[in-house]
């Protein structure tokens, strides 16, 4: 099981930056719990502000057939939009990264581990739950993952004709990152500071007994 958290509403803010946006919920699989209530108010002061060109609340966004077929219908809304919000876990920001890949995709949540039965789904990305979602300083490409090493702030220089030096039949994840900033116009964060890992709320911290001295 894993729980997403929505940000403080400051962040979520200044991401939206009062530009026009279109809102994705998940309120997908039984393992994920979702923040409906949370996320329902602070939508609608989001609404009464007038920048929010549609919203979608469905279920398992991480399939990215279904969510084309279910975009569809919301095609001049989410033109309309210059952002795009996403209330979800970590895979389903990703996957409507991947398919929005023109468009500025925000992870309104962080994604934090439960003990349990983790779900299957049918997975093109990765979240590692680390609870502290990273996605909005990346394109929308987790860090974690898509680096052999989970670096946060940029590549490790060992990177060869585009590959990972640690697995060379995989593309580097930060040449991956680089690429979609540069796509939405959004280099600059690259410029923000750098990021400190708090390896308090990640899963494989989660996942391990407390001993004595800890
Ligand atoms: S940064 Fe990656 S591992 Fe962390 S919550 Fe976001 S998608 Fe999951
Ligand atoms: S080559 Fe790229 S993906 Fe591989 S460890 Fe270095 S930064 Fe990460």
């Amino acid at each position: 099981m894993l729980i997403t958290q929505m940000k403080d509403k400051e962040t979520i803010l200044s991401l939206v930056d009062n530009k026009k946006v279109f809102i994705i919920n998940c309120q997908g699989c039984m393992e994920v719990h979702f923040p409906e209530e949370e996320a329902k108010a602070f939508q609608k002061e989001l609404a009464e502000g007038g920048n929010v060109t549609g919203v979608i609340t469905t279920d398992y966004i991480c399939n990215p057939d279904n969510m084309k077929l279910r975009l569809k219908k919301y095609e001049k809304a989410i033109a309309d939009a210059e952002v795009i919000l996403v209330f979800s876990c970590g895979v389903g920001v990703q996957t409507i990264s991947d398919y929005l890949e023109d468009k500025a995709v925000f992870a309104a949540c962080d994604t934090i581990p439960m003990p349990g039965f983790q779900g299957v789904t049918p997975l093109q990305v990765d979240c590692g739950q680390c609870g502290e979602c990273y996605l909005n300083l990346t394109g929308g490409i987790c860090p974690i993952t898509a680096c052999s090493k989970s670096l946060l702030n940029g590549q490790c220089g060992g990177t060869k004709n585009g590959n990972c030096e640690v697995d060379p039949d995989m593309e580097c994840g930060w040449e991956r990152i680089y690429r979609r900033l540069a796509m939405v116009g959004r280099l600059d964060v690259l410029n923000c500071p750098v990021q400190i890992r708090d390896y308090s709320t990640d899963k494989e911290t989660a996942k391990k007994p407390e001993t004595e001295g800890n």
